[in-house]
């Protein structure tokens, strides 16, 4: 069955002319799947037209399995697909609003070695609306509609590889942001990536200008390759000239992602070699301290080591920030919610 929420505005008001209905009903069905409503809940469209709608396709794509609150208020979502797949999303609150974390990919092809998403490999691209449904789901969860959003910012940094799945993601992205969807700001998005550098130059071609991240990792080729198996086949120097062209064509500020793993990448020499690297280009490093994954085996650092870290890229004249960490007493890294709920149904 086919998800009305890949559908934009457009395709639904042909799908609804094509069924005799009159255009405006288009709008009002948009609206309502946007709320997170399906054919059952109380709306002002005609009880014939639901039917039809019903038996043919699939309101809501994306229904909240299981939520887990952190003491820091972070809450993690497992949502169910309509075809039983499991994916997980993050909703973290800050002073200045909600930002949600949603997943791109069941499964992931990348297989990081510090990383929870690739442990059970790759299933299956997300559609476009499968993306949106997330970030529906939690609003209604919230108290939100297509009317009242609550959700003010969006990262794709949750399972899955975004660049791997460009033009869902693309689609979910126009959508989000368009008058008729949620009209958000192309500043309050975020899209993480293992770095793929066709894809990021196109996704600076698309002119939609969205926040870039890129997951480096290491101040190096040999050992960004020990972590990062998609290291082997694209070069950092290749992902800088990406990444200086994304800059270009959009405005936008580049940040490096960098997980301090012990005894990997986490020395002062390695700063100082992360600092030459990155010598020229403008962008700003993001610490992040590994979340350890037992199944990984890689621990993370003390802050003694982190502190280091950070002074020494600092003195060098680096712009550089620690992430925040949130959510650790929900297994706040990237699939590990969804591993470890995935294990124990398989014991129930
Ligand atoms: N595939 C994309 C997006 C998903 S990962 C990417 O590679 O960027 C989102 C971020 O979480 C990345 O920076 C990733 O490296 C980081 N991450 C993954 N596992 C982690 C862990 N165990 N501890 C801390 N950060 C982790």
């Amino acid at each position: 069955m086919k998800v009305l929420l890949d559908m934009n505005l457009a395709e639904l008001t042909s799908l609804i002319e094509s069924m005799g209905q009159p255009k405006f009903r288009a709008k009002q069905v948009y609206d309502m799947i946007l709320s997170g409503k399906d054919a059952h809940d109380k709306c002002n469209l005609p009880k014939s037209l639901l039917n039809v709608l019903e038996a043919n396709f699939i309101f809501q794509p994306v229904v909240i399995e299981h939520t887990h609150t952190a003491k820091d208020k972070t809450t993690k979502y497992i949502f169910r697909l309509h075809d039983g797949n499991l994916i997980e999303g993050v909703l973290m609150k800050y002073k200045y609003g909600n930002t949600l974390c949603v997943s791109t990919q069941v499964g992931c092809k990348m297989n990081c070695a510090f990383c929870a998403s690739g442990l059970n490999g790759w299933v299956r691209n997300l559609s476009s609306g499968e993306i949106l449904g997330q970030y529906v789901a939690v609003n209604k969860a919230i108290g939100g509609s297509k009317s009242n959003r609550l959700i003010d910012k969006i990262v794709l940094m949750g399972t899955g590889e975004p660049l791997d799945n460009f033009d869902n993601v693309v689609e979910f992205l126009r959508n989000i942001t368009s008058d008729e969807g949620f009209n958000l700001g192309v500043r309050n998005i975020s899209l993480s990536t293992c770095g793929i550098p066709d894809k990021i130059r196109a996704l600076a071609d698309i002119g939609l200008n969205i926040t870039l991240s890129l997951s480096l990792h290491a101040p190096d080729d040999e050992t960004r390759k020990k972590i990062m198996p998609i290291a082997k086949k694209y070069k950092i120097v290749d992902l800088f000239d990406a990444l200086d062209y994304y800059e270009r064509v959009t405005s936008r500020r580049i940040i490096l992602e960098y997980i301090l793993i012990k005894d990997i990448n986490s020395s002062v020499k390695d700063a100082e070699k992360l600092a030459k690297l990155i010598k020229g280009h403008s962008y700003h490093v993001n610490l992040i301290r590994l979340n350890e994954v037992p199944e990984r085996g890689l621990k993370t650092i003390d802050s003694a080591t982190e502190h280091a870290f950070y002074e020494k890229l600092s003195n060098l004249g680096v712009s550089v920030t620690i992430r925040r960490t949130t959510g650790d007493d929900v297994s706040g890294a990237c699939g590990q919610l969804r591993n470890y709920y995935m294990k124990n149904e398989e014991d129930k």
